[in-house]
């Protein structure tokens, strides 16, 4: 059991195959710890995912350290966004389990360039995967300096 007593992490689940290479992504930022990836059904242009490299379903399960380091990844991102879009606001998002809506249990935050107001459906439209692999390298780009 995980800390938060009701899934078992499922060592095949979307996330965890692209940490092990297995299925592709558009890839934005990586270090030790994190994995930062354009989401394919983005709920506004520009739509990041960052993910520990730990096996976590959610926040409880996150040890201190993947969670510092998904923060300074986060930063990172959204500095990146910001830079990229022209635009100051950026959503900060998390789901904690399938009440909360989260629907791929691999512990991430998502980075949105959108406002409350605005946001798109959570996870229903596929994005173009030529624009996604564009945005990818240009957030990637501002991020390597
Ligand atoms: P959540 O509902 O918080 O668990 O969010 C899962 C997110 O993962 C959604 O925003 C989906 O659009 C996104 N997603 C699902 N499959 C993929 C994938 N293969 N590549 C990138 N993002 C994905």
């Amino acid at each position: 059991m995980n800390q938060n007593n009701h899934v078992q992490y499922d060592d095949n689940n979307i996330f965890a195959k692209m940490l092990k290479g297995e299925i592709p992504y558009h890839k934005v930022f990586e270090d030790d710890k994190t994995l930062a990836f354009m989401d394919i059904m983005p709920q506004a242009k520009g739509h990041v995912l960052v993910i520990p490299k730990q096996k976590a379903i959610e926040l409880a399960d996150l040890e201190p350290e993947y969670a510092a380091a998904v923060l300074m990844t986060a930063k990172k991102v959204m500095q990146a966004q910001r830079q990229v879009f022209e635009r100051e606001g950026i959503i900060q998002m998390q789901l904690n389990g399938s009440q909360a809506g989260q629907t791929v249990f691999h512990y991430h935050v998502h980075l949105i360039p959108s406002s409350i107001h605005e946001l798109g459906r959570h996870a229903v439209t596929q994005a173009d995967q030529g624009e996604l692999a564009d945005l990818a390298q240009q957030l990637a780009a501002v991020i390597a300096g």
